[in-house]
């Protein structure tokens, strides 16, 4: 089966090519129409699937704005604290549509350092014999076997991981805009 696969520095559908930061090129992709992963809007970010599943439900929270914001505490109260509080109700959203056992949450930005949050639903025996006996940090689990190409979905699961998130977020969430499929340029 074909994975959905975005090559990094890509062009979009419309040819156009993209900045330095992968963060900022998938948010242009986004708003072109053209990004498979990307599930909603929230007012602070957007909620995308994972490229790799090998977490199941892996999911991101990528923060809207790039620039000299690079740190939470960069931000000002009320923005931090709304984008907090959207981390948490993606979260959420991500245990319920994917059956997590406990939630792992990851910022770090040294790939990147665009804010975005890492919501990995953790399960039993995910990280196989890796870690303390199995339990543990994702990033203890190798690396890859983590960003293995056979644990990417392919269009039909991606389209099923998507409607799932999108309904626990609907559920947990006001409604987006009446222009709801518009992404906000
Ligand atoms: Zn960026």
């Amino acid at each position: 089966m074909l994975s959905v696969v975005i090559p990094a520095g890509s062009m979009c559908c419309n040819g156009v090519f993209y900045k330095m930061c992968l963060i900022c090129d998938r948010i242009d992709l986004i708003k072109k129409g053209c990004n498979p992963y990307f599930v909603r809007e929230l007012a602070t970010g957007y909620v995308v699937i994972g490229d790799n599943q090998h977490f199941y439900g892996y999911t991101l929270f990528l923060y809207k704005r790039h620039g000299d914001k690079t740190e939470l505490f960069h931000l000002a109260p009320d923005e931090r604290a709304k984008f907090m509080e959207e981390m948490s109700l993606v979260a959420e959203a991500v245990s319920g549509a994917f059956g997590a056992e406990k939630m792992n949450y990851e910022l770090l930005g040294m790939g990147d350092a665009h804010l975005h949050w890492h919501l990995f639903p953790r399960r039993s025996g995910d990280i196989e014999h890796y870690g303390n006996h199995g339990k543990g940090p994702v990033w203890w689990y190798p690396m890859d076997k983590m960003y293995s190409d056979d644990n990417r979905p392919d269009e039909v699961q991606l389209a099923e991981m998507k409607r799932k998130l999108l309904a626990e977020l609907d559920r947990l969430l006001p409604p987006p805009p009446s222009n709801e499929s518009e992404v906000r340029q």
